[in-house]
């Protein structure tokens, strides 16, 4: 009997929680001191309650904003700016390459609920255009790198002439073509999240301020971020900065950490084929003219090609840097700002020997 009375007054006390008005009557007849107190205590649960769905407004309804980002990376800075207002889905996932990334009819689908699309621009998703005008999507698109100032593709300037006849060469990229990696400088990156909490705000102006105190602290963040980045690069030796990766993604990273870059497949994809035996030479020749003892896989890339190059060589291959995706929740790179941590470790340890 007392236990089903207990019970039954839980019951009340959810039932009051959602439906509001109804508390107060259930707590009218437990007698005034014991409402009060009820009253009070319900009080406090309600108001982070109501201040996190943030009332009216949003997307739809009083539902999250259904936002798409196209790759893992924006994906992470989507999430840290838009928390629990947003429903996020991210179509190229951890370790994804999006320069060969084919979409799936499941994406049509996911485009055509989106409310917004979050996307990097400056030619990094070739396959987006298509994907949405099949999608039928109605969705914003945001574009996150129109502020960010841009670079053309590194290493550019010394690719190899005879590149055009190779296999993969209709992919070679012409001359003044922007680099769209440019997130691996932690200052992009503030400017991309000043694009994504504008965006977010015109579509959801009910959680302007969230998204405002969110991007807010995620800067402050990322700035440090920045300045940490600096710090460790410093205790690099000016010469030992050079950088030989698969493709050319670190193009921004090298321009503000003091970097020289160098690839081996001469692109800013990742799409183009492996290096003729004559490429391979020519980069086994400018590894052992710098003098560096390390160069680096690419978590999008296969590492069967740098291990070649590394043995022949005679450098170490060092641990793949996080270059166009993130890693798996929890490894070193499962956030933006661990991957960027974890890359500029990598590089300090591999090549400071
Ligand atoms: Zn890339």
């Amino acid at each position: 009997m007392e236990r089903a009375g207990r019970g039954e007054r839980e019951k009340g006390r959810l039932a009051g929680r959602a439906g509001g008005a109804r508390v107060s009557g259930k707590a009218e007849g437990e007698g005034m001191g014991s409402g009060r107190v009820l009253t009070l205590f319900l009080g406090a649960l309600f108001l982070p309650v109501l201040a996190a769905c943030g009332g009216e407004g949003g997307g739809s309804e009083s539902g999250p904003v259904n936002v798409v980002a196209t790759y893992s990376i924006l994906g992470d800075l989507v999430e840290n700016v838009g928390g629990e207002n947003v429903e996020l889905t991210t179509l190229v996932g951890p370790n994804g390459d999006v320069h060969t990334f084919e979409p799936a009819p499941s994406d049509n689908a996911e485009l055509a609920e989106a409310d917004v699309i979050f996307e990097n621009g400056l030619g990094f998703e070739t396959w987006l255009d298509d994907l949405y005008e099949s999608s039928g999507s109605e969705a914003e698109r945001a574009r996150v790198t129109d502020d960010v100032e841009t670079r053309p593709i590194a290493g550019e300037e010394h690719a190899h002439e005879e590149e055009a006849g190779h296999e993969g060469g209709e992919h070679a990229h012409e001359r003044g073509e922007v680099d769209p990696h440019a997130w691996h400088d932690v200052r992009n990156a503030v400017v991309m999240v000043g694009s994504i909490r504008d965006a977010l705000s015109e579509a959801d102006p009910a959680n302007a301020a969230a998204y405002e105190r969110n991007a807010g602290r995620y800067i402050s963040e990322l700035e440090e971020l920045d300045a940490d980045v600096q710090e460790q690069v410093d205790s690099i030796p000016g010469e030992d900065r050079v950088l030989f990766t698969s493709h050319d993604t670190f193009g921004y990273f090298a321009g503000r950490y003091g970097f020289e870059v160098d690839t081996a497949l001469a692109s800013a994809s990742t799409e183009t084929g492996d290096p003729s035996a004559g490429e391979t030479a020519d980069l086994v020749e400018e590894i052992e003219e710098s003098g560096v003892t390390a160069i680096f896989g690419e978590n999008v890339s296969d590492p069967g090609v740098m291990e070649g190059i590394a043995a022949e060589a005679r450098v170490e291959l060092a641990p793949p840097l996080y270059t166009d995706a993130l890693g798996d929740p929890g490894s070193e790179g499962a956030t933006y700002v661990e991957m960027v941590r974890y890359n500029v470790s990598t590089m300090s340890e591999a090549l400071r020997q």
